[in-house]
Parts: structure tokens; C-alpha cells; sequence
């Protein structure tokens, strides 16, 4: 099994392990929320700079916040917080051991430890994949959800935190009262200017703390804006099973993804990071039209092939994306309804950038599961694809059909029973919520479209798209999901 001494004696070719001393070295970086993405991504990106480049004093401490952390905590501390990063190509694998977490800590243990490990001046960025709801922003309203339990609990209990903000807040606060220089915050997560948002949100949370904290953060706490790309499915008992048998590697929390990787970053470090330009990463000036050109061509396209892939009863993306009718789909809605609203990238063709979002989805070695890609639709929809409608609706001659067809799917969807009337359980923060709003409504959307958090009066008090929604969603109901997708493509011949 994985530990810095069986690693020392590795004999596996064309497996590489770090060649970097991984003791006794700085952590410049805390992470919040390790999942499989900050193991494909960022902590990638620093494996490189540690091993090509001598890259010392920005090892990461991984940090989870939340209880079901605990199976990381256990995982990772078992192995020296080593893994495996398998990926996998449509005819070539990469196998790599990743060595640059150097600890773990689970902050429901000890949420001191962690406040105190963000506040040492070694500590020049706290980034995060906590996931959309782990911001509680509301889109449809731009602000923190203050009536969140979660967030009304990190307002009075400063020493049992349970969100980002209570950690970041705290943890500033010690800088802040000690006259050090703040931590610089780093969101990879997938949201619509995901640095200022974050910025944004904890803001309005340090207002309701301390008014003079609340400026200080406002003027001196940097928060970058980034695109983040890299499929990463859930690990697997098969992907384990697999590492062990073919390549003799023992590993409770291996992580599998595509070859592709990205990441567009403004530069933006009053406190200084990694020299990420030498191993890829695209430092720009200005991300936002990256950003927007990735949420809405790729994640918005990703959402609603997966609502109607789902109901047409697929397991995997890759099947989904190679069913002829929902490919022609989403081509056709990135082209028609998505694309005309993105502002030029120089250099960047966006309908060949589509082209090859689909042709990465068709990859049948990433097997990404099409529940995983429905999962927390509360948090992505609203900004991934409600956007472009809403802009579309703002336009005198707005095309929208095929984006709405998308919306009627997860409407669908929320119902929490598939087409042939089986159950299955929605996976949302707000799961309850939506799924009484869309068994009450049936094939009438308003009950969903009423809650104030996700839609906007725009779309609930536009006739042209309440009705073009409602009889999308009969269609789906009458006919099934591709029926449905076969009908709004005749307008397209
Ligand atoms: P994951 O389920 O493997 O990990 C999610 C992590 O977020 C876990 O550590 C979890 O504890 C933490 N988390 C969840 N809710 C939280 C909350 N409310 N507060 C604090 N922490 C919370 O998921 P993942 O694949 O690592 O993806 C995480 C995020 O990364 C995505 O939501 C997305 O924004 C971004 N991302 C993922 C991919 C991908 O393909 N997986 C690609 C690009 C970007």
C-alpha cells in the first residue's frame, strides 16, 4: 500500500511517485473540501512544480469541513496522504503517485486547529472545491443566504463553524487582530466569477460580524477569479479493484480522470504563488470570458444532456453524449442559443471548443456517471444554464427553445421518478423543496419556478417562455425525453 516508505523502493514502470522530499516542507497552501477534483487539478499542478521545477513552500494541507470528510480523513492519514491519479486516455493511460498534500486535517474534530492553520503566516492561500452549495449564494438574488441554518449557526457560534465562511472569517479575523497580511482566497470551483462571488459572499458575512473587519476583507483580502477544467468522476470500487490487480497498487482513495486539463487564472497574489505558468496553468488578465465560454458551453451542456440522459434511462455520459439525437442536440443549442451571447476570446474558436467538449464526453474510459452529473442541480442550473436564457429573453428576437428543453428535463427529473415510474433519490441541498414543487406542479412549472433563490422574475413572469417550459415538459411526459429532443430538432433540419 501507499506510504512515503513504500514509495521509496517503488519498482513499477511507467508509474511515477514523487521524487521530492515531502517532509518538513512548507505548506503555503490550506484546501478546503478535497474531493477528486482538488486531487486531479490543483494538487496536480503542484506535483509538477515539486517535481520538475524544485518547488518548495507551497506543499497543501487539505482540509474537510464537513462530516462526511471523515472517510478522506481516515483514506488519506492511512496513506501518508499519498494517492493515485489514473488518467485515463481513449487508447492511453497515465499512471502518477501525487505526494503534494503533505497533511490532512478534519476540521469537525478540531475547528480551532484548522482556524489557527489558516491564520500562521506560512499560509499565503486558501483555495477551495467545496462545491456550488457549499457557497450559499443565491443567483437569482446575489446575496448570502443569511436564512441558511448553516450560515445562522457560523454567525453565533464562532467556534464550532460548519461553513467556508465562518473558517475564512475566522481565520482573518486572528491575521486582522495580529496586523498580518491577509491570505489570499482561491474558489476552483465552477461558478460564474467564482473569486469575486466568493469575495462578495464573504463579505456580507463579515458585515454581519464586524463592520470594520468586514472593510478590512473588502480592502486587502485578494479572491481570483478561475476557470477550472478537468473531468473527474467519482471514484469507483471498479477503479480500485483496478489499480490493485493491474498495477499492483493499493489505494483506498485513487482518483481517475480525463487526460484534458485547464486552468485560466487571474493574477491576482498580494501574498505571492507558485510559479504555475511553467506547468500550464494560463495566467490572464481578465478570465471572465473564459469562464463564461466553460460554464455555459461545456458545464451548462453537461447539465442538460444529463437531466435528459438520465430520463432516457443512461448510466454513463459517454453513452449519453453519443446518442445521436442528444449530440445533434446540444450542438445545435451551443451553436444556436449559446454561443451568440459569449463575448471573442482572441485566438479561441467557440464552436470548435464545443466540438471537442463533446468529443472529450465521449471518452468510454472516463465511465462519469450520468447521476453524478445530475446531482445538485439547485447549485448548477442556475448558473449554468438559466443565464443564457434569461439573456436570450432580454434579446427583441432571443432564441431559446432548446435551452428550455433542457430546463423542462430537469423539471422532469426533480420528480424523482424516471420514465418508467421507478424511484431514485434526487441528491440536492434542496432536494425536499424541489421535489414537492415538482410533483405538485406535474407538467405546470410554476411551483418550481416559484422559488425566489433560483429563478428570477424574468423567467417566471416571461409568457413566451412559461409556455414553450410547460409544453416542453407535457412533451417529455407524452412522448419521453428523446421524442421530446427529436420534435424541437425539427426546426433545424
Ligand atoms: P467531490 O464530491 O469529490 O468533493 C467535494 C468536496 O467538497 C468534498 O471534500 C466535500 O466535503 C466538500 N463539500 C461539499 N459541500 C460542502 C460544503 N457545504 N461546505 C464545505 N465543503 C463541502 O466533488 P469534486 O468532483 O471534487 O467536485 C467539487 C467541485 O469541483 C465541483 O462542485 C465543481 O465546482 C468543481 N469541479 C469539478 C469537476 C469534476 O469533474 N469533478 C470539474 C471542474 C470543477
Amino acid at each position: 500500500s501507499l506510504s512515503n516508505n513504500s514509495i521509496k523502493n517503488w519498482h513499477i514502470p511507467d508509474i511515477e511517485v514523487p521524487n521530492y522530499s515531502r517532509q518538513g516542507v512548507k505548506q503555503g497552501i490550506v484546501h478546503l473540501g478535497v474531493g477528486g477534483f482538488h486531487r486531479s487539478h490543483l494538487a496536480l499542478y503542484m506535483h509538477r512544480l515539486m517535481q520538475q521545477h524544485n518547488t518548495k513552500d507551497w506543499s497543501i494541507c487539505g482540509v474537510g469541513l464537513i462530516k462526511p470528510d471523515a472517510i478522506m480523513r481516515d483514506d488519506l492519514n492511512s496513506q501518508d496522504c499519498l494517492y493515485t491519479l489514473l488518467e485515463r486516455g481513449i487508447d492511453k493511460s497515465t499512471t502518477r503517485v501525487i505526494g503534494s498534500i503533505t497533511s490532512y486535517m478534519y476540521a469537525p474534530e478540531n475547528p480551532r486547529a484548522v482556524i489557527e492553520k489558516m491564520a500562521n503566516p506560512d499560509t499565503r492561500i486558501v483555495s477551495l472545491t467545496v462545491t456550488e452549495s457549499g457557497y450559499y449564494h443565491s443567483e437569482a438574488t446575489a446575496s448570502l443566504q443569511t436564512e441558511d441554518p448553516a450560515i445562522a449557526n457560523d454567525l453565533k457560534n464562532p467556534d464550532t463553524p460548519c461553513t467556508i465562511y465562518g473558517y475564512l472569517y475566522e481565520a482573518l479575523l486572528i491575521r486582522y487582530n495580529k496586523g498580518l497580511a491577509p491570505f489570499t482566497v482561491m474558489s476552483c470551483d465552477n461558478m460564474p466569477e467564482n473569486g469575486k462571488t466568493l469575495k462578495s459572499m464573504l463579505i456580507a458575512f463579515a458585515k454581519l460580524k464586524n463592520s470594520k473587519v468586514a472593510s478590512w476583507i473588502s480592502s486587502e483580502v485578494a479572491s481570483p477569479n478561475a476557470m477550472v477544467d478537468r473531468v473527474t468522476p467519482k471514484t469507483t470500487d471498479d477503479d480500485r479493484e483496478y489499480l490493485a490487480k493491474i498495477l499492483g497498487i493499493k489505494d483506498k482513495c485513487p482518483v481517475v480522470c480525463e487526460p484534458f486539463i485547464q486552468w485560466v487564472l487571474e493574477d491576482h497574489f498580494p501574498q505571492g504563488r507558485p510559479d504555475w505558468e511553467k506547468v500550464g496553468v494560463q495566467v490572464v488578465s481578465n478570465v471572465e470570458p473564459y469562464e463564461l465560454m466553460k460554464l455555459r458551453l461545456l458545464n451548462g451542456a453537461h447539465s442538460e444532456m444529463g437531466y435528459l440522459g438520465y430520463l432516457a434511462g443512461y448510466q454513463y455520459i459517454h453513452e449519453v453524449v453519443t446518442d445521436p439525437l442528444i449530440n445533434r442536440y446540444i450542438r445545435i443549442m451551443n451553436r444556436e442559443e449559446v454561443i451568440p451571447l459569449l463575448p471573442k476570446i482572441e485566438g479561441v474558436d467557440f464552436g470548435e471548443y464545443s466540438l471537442s467538449v463533446l468529443e472529450r464526453f465521449s471518452n468510454p474510459a472516463i465511465k462519469d456517471q450520468v447521476s453524478r452529473i445530475c446531482l445538485m442541480g439547485s447549485g448548477k442550473m442556475p448558473k449554468y444554464v438559466l443565464p443564457s436564457i434569461s439573456e436570450q429573453l432580454a434579446k427583441p428576437d432571443g432564441k431559446f427553445d432548446l435551452l428550455t428543453l433542457g430546463v423542462a428535463g430537469w423539471f422532469r427529473y426533480l420528480r424523482g421518478v424516471d420514465m418508467v415510474g421507478k424511484e431514485f433519490e434526487i441528491e440536492d441541498v434542496m432536494a425536499s423543496t424541489l421535489k414537492e414543487a415538482a410533483n405538485k406542479g406535474c407538467d405546470d412549472p410554476a411551483s418550481l419556478l416559484g422559488i425566489e433563490t433560483l429563478f428570477g422574475d424574468d423567467l417566471r413572469n416571461n409568457k413566451a417562455f412559461v409556455d414553450q417550459l410547460t409544453n416542453d415538459m407535457k412533451l417529455i411526459s407524452n412522448k419521453g425525453p428523446l421524442e421530446a429532443v427529436r420534435a424541437r430538432l425539427l426546426a433545424y433540419k
